[in-house]
């Protein structure tokens, strides 16, 4: 029997993308857009945290998937897991819910930066809940990844199984994560539109081969990762630490665009700075090369917001 075609995801979402200055706060603390049945995707505000990252939800019939909890103290994301949680079970037919009695939840992360954990602690008494851990020995043991990064594992979440893999070269523990149901590669902060920071370049040009041998493989739609950074000019980021980023492309790439990010990568992977393509930006190292511009960007960022300057218009 030939594998379903993916569920069509509703990516078409205005995504709030922080306010024009200090004086004129004006997003929820949180996103909440369901992209197909029993996936979640919510952002983080802008006004809460500069890294404004995305959090994947994903429902089984058995457990739900909690990927990131945030750069922020996770209470309002647990409200909000425990009611689509609530709203998926009821949704589900009766024989299926009364046959699970205890349905859990896996809080696991993309990687271990803090901007995707700051909200753990809020679901460590959660009942039925298991919060992975951050470095690479507890990615491996939760996952039962052996053959560390390259082996693809499965997680079943009953009626929908994800496969996992190790992706360093940001992140020493990120993990990536494809759901054939909606064809979505989750790359976390290794593949996005926006500044993808290079700590192990070794380990990322064998991450990027991996992951574009695996797409080719499978029937991916979409590529998401954790933040967006960039304009939609090509090759144009906003400063770091933006907190207002009016013009943001979809967090969603394809696969052409994360071959191509693979390609460009190849080019400059020996060489510590910054690098500007058309959809991401390789920041290489952590020399003064990639700290002294990306400062001097923020700083003056940081100004123009306090003074609201965003607020007069900015030219074509
Ligand atoms: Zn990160």
């Amino acid at each position: 029997m030939a594998p379903l075609a993916p569920l069509p995801l509703d990516t078409d979402v205005a995504w709030i993308h922080g306010s024009p200055s200090p004086r004129h706060l004006t997003d929820p603390p949180l996103q909440v857009h369901h992209l197909a049945p029993g996936t979640v995707l919510i952002r983080q505000s802008k006004d809460l945290t500069f890294e404004a990252p995305f959090i994947l939800l994903l429902l089984g019939e058995r457990r739900a998937l909690l990927l990131d909890t945030g750069a922020v103290d996770g209470t309002t994301l647990r409200r909000i897991v425990d009611d689509l949680v609530a709203d998926w079970r009821s949704t589900q037919d009766t024989v299926t819910a009364s046959a699970v009695d205890a349905y859990d939840l896996v809080v696991a992360h993309t990687h271990g930066h803090g901007d995707h954990v700051a909200g753990d602690a809020a679901f460590a008494d959660r009942p039925h809940t298991t919060v992975v851990g951050r470095d690479v020995e507890a990615v491996r043991d939760f996952f039962g990844i052996g053959d560390w990064p390259d082996e693809v594992v499965t997680l079943d979440l009953g009626d929908r199984t994800l496969e996992i893999f190790g992706i360093p070269g940001h992140h020493a523990a990120s993990i990536a994560v494809h759901d054939a149901r909606t064809g979505l590669l989750h790359t976390g902060d290794t593949v996005y539109p926006g500044r993808i920071y290079v700590n192990d370049p070794p380990a990322l040009l064998d991450t990027f081969d991996r992951l574009v041998t695996f797409a080719d493989d499978r029937d991916v739609r979409h590529v998401l990762g954790c933040h967006v950074e960039m304009t939609r000019r090509p090759g144009r980021d906003y400063p770091l630490g933006s907190r207002y980023q009016p013009d943001e492309p979809s967090p969603f790439m394809t696969v052409a665009q994360l071959r191509a990010a693979r390609d460009a990568f190849r080019t400059v992977a020996q060489r510590p700075g910054i690098h500007h393509f058309d959809d991401v930006v390789f920041c290489v190292g952590e020399g003064p090369r990639v700290i002294v511009p990306l400062q001097a960007r923020a700083l003056l960022e940081q100004v123009r917001w306090r003074l609201g300057l965003h607020r007069r218009p900015t030219g074509p």
